[in-house]
C-alpha cells in the first residue's frame, strides 16, 4: 500500500487514541489503517484520493451506496424539524411511520416494534422479551435459550451467550450464562456429501430432539435465517426454517429470527424468513435498516406476545430502555431506505444483478484453489485453499492494493456489495479478486 505522509500522521494519531473494533491493535504496527476522507456510491476515497470498492458494504450495513443523494436529502429535511426526542412518554412521525411500514412488510403479523441502537441490543431485547413473556404467562421455568452451532448474534454478554464463534466467545466464557447449541444445517459440514435439503432435515431433527427433552426450560430458539454470517457465510436450505418453526410450535418455544445481517433484501427477499413461508415470533433488524447511515435496530413481535405485557402492573411491562430509542434521524434514514426499495424496485433488480455477478464469477467457481463457491441473494462466498495462517490479513492487504475492500473470515472470501453496484463494478470485483488470489502464495 502507498501511504503518504498526510495519511501517515492520521494513522499514528488513530492508533494512539482510537481503540479499533475486532482488532489486535499491535498488528497495526505493520498493517496500516486506511484513513477515509469521503465516500461516493460504491467507492471510498482515502486522504490521498486512492479509491476502494466497498465490496463488504462497510461491515454489511450499506445498501444504496455512500453519500446517497436520496437519503442525504431526507436526513437534511429531518434535521430542520427534529433531531431526537426521548421515546418514553413522547412520540414522533418518523418512528410511527417506520413502525407502520415495517409491520406492513410482515403482513401485519409482527405489528409491534421496539427500538434500540445496534444489533446486539436487539438480540438482548428479544431474549429478555421472550423470557419475560413466559414469566408473565406463569411459565417461570422457561428461562433457557438454544441456538445454532457456529451462530453469531452479537457480542454484549447476553448476545454472546447465544453466539457460537470461539474466537469471540471463549475468553469471556466465565462471564456468560450457559446456552445450548444444536447442529447447523450448513451443507458444507455434511460428512458424506448430503444435499442441502438432507442437511436441513438432519439438523432440524437435532433441534427437535433437543426441544423434546428441554422445552420445559427453554424460552426461545434464536437463528440467523438462511445465512450464518460471521462464522463465514454458511448458507443453508430454507426448508430448515420450516421444520424449525414446526418444532418450536409443537414444543411451545419462541422462534427469534436474527435478520440483522440477512434482512433488508440481502437474502434476495426483503426478509430472509419469507423464503421459508414462515413467521418468527420475534424479528431482529439492524445493519441495513438505515441504509448504513445511522445506528438503529428494531425488534418486531406479535399481538399475543405484546398482549402478555399489557397490564395494570408496571412490572409486567417491558421496562427495557436505551437513551436513543427511536431516534428521529435514524428512523428518517430508515424510511428513506424503505422508499428506495419501492422507488427503484430493488428486490427485482437485485435478481438481475446477482445473475450478472454469477455469470461474471464463473472463473472463481472453476478456480483450482477455490471451493464451495456459493450465492444467496446479494451475498457471495467461497473458500480459498491456503496454508497461510495469516491468509485473511494478507488477502485484505493485497485487495486494498487492487482497489478492493474485502475482508475474509479465515479462508472464506465473501462479497456483500451495496445494491447500487453496476455491471462494470461487478466485473472489476471478480477480475481483481482473481488477481489477488493468484498473487498470494498457496
Ligand atoms: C452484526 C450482527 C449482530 C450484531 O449487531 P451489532 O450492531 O454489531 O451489535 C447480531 N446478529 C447478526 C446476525 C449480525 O450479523
Amino acid at each position: 500500500m502507498r501511504i503518504s505522509t498526510r495519511n501517515d500522521s492520521l494513522l499514528t494519531r488513530s492508533a494512539a487514541a482510537v481503540w479499533h473494533p475486532c482488532t489486535q491493535m499491535k498488528q497495526h504496527e505493520s498493517l496500516p489503517l486506511v484513513p477515509i476522507a469521503r465516500g461516493e456510491g460504491m467507492w471510498l476515497y482515502d486522504c490521498d484520493g486512492q479509491r476502494y470498492l466497498d465490496a463488504v458494504s462497510s461491515w454489511w450495513v450499506n445498501l444504496f451506496g455512500h453519500a446517497n443523494a436520496y437519503i442525504n436529502a431526507a436526513l437534511t429535511a429531518q434535521l430542520r424539524e427534529l433531531e431526537h426526542v426521548m421515546l418514553a412518554g413522547f412520540t414522533h412521525e418518523p418512528v410511527i411511520e417506520l413502525s407502520e411500514r415495517l409491520s406492513a412488510l410482515t403482513g401485519g403479523k409482527l405489528g409491534h416494534c421496539f427500538y434500540a441502537s445496534d444489533g446486539a441490543s436487539a438480540v438482548e431485547i428479544a431474549l429478555k422479551m421472550s423470557f419475560h413473556y413466559w414469566r408473565n404467562s406463569g411459565r417461570v421455568g422457561k428461562t433457557g435459550f438454544v441456538s445454532l452451532a457456529n451462530g453469531y448474534h452479537g457480542e454484549t454478554l447476553g448476545a454472546l451467550s447465544v453466539t457460537d464463534v470461539a474466537l469471540f466467545k471463549d475468553t469471556y466464557s466465565p462471564l456468560l450464562r450457559h446456552s445450548a447449541q444444536v447442529a447447523s444445517p450448513d451443507w458444507r459440514l455434511a460428512p458424506n456429501g448430503e444435499s442441502p435439503r438432507d442437511c436441513a432435515e438432519q439438523a432440524a431433527h437435532a433441534l427437535e430432539r433437543y426441544l423434546e427433552q428441554h422445552h420445559g426450560e427453554t424460552a426461545a430458539f434464536i437463528v440467523e435465517p438462511l445465512i450464518q454470517g460471521a462464522t463465514g457465510m454458511a448458507m443453508y436450505d430454507a426448508h430448515y426454517l420450516r421444520l424449525a418453526r414446526q418444532a418450536c410450535d409443537r414444543f411451545e418455544v419462541h422462534m427469534i429470527a436474527d435478520e440483522i445481517m440477512v434482512g433488508c433484501g440481502r437474502s434476495g427477499t426483503f426478509f430472509a424468513h419469507d423464503q421459508a413461508g414462515i413467521k418468527p415470533d420475534f424479528l431482529c433488524l439492524s445493519k441495513g435498516i438505515t441504509g448504513g447511515y445511522l445506528p438503529l435496530s428494531v425488534v418486531m413481535t406479535t399481538d399475543p406476545i405484546y398482549a402478555a405485557f399489557y397490564d395494570d402492573s408496571v412490572a409486567r411491562g417491558f421496562l427495557h430502555s436505551h437513551s436513543y430509542t427511536g431516534n428521529a434521524l435514524a428512523c428518517r434514514a430508515a424510511l428513506a431506505t424503505l422508499e428506495l426499495f419501492e422507488r427503484d424496485n430493488v428486490i427485482e433488480n437485485n435478481r438481475k444483478k446477482a445473475a450478472h455477478l454469477n455469470a461474471a464469477a464463473k472463473d472463481i467457481g472453476g478456480h483450482p484453489r477455490i471451493r464451495h463457491f456459493r450465492n444467496t441473494g446479494m451475498i457471495w462466498a467461497f473458500e480459498v485453499e491456503t496454508r497461510d495462517p495469516a491468509f485473511a490479513r494478507n488477502f485484505y492487504r493485497a485487495a486494498l492494493d487492487h482497489e478492493l475492500l474485502l475482508r475474509p473470515i479465515g479462508s472464506t472470501v465473501y462479497f456483500m456489495p451495496p445494491y447500487v453496484i453496476d455491471d462494470n463494478e461487478m466485473e472489476l470485483l471478480v477480475e481483481r479478486t482473481l488477481k489477488v488470489i493468484d498473487a498470494l502464495p498457496a
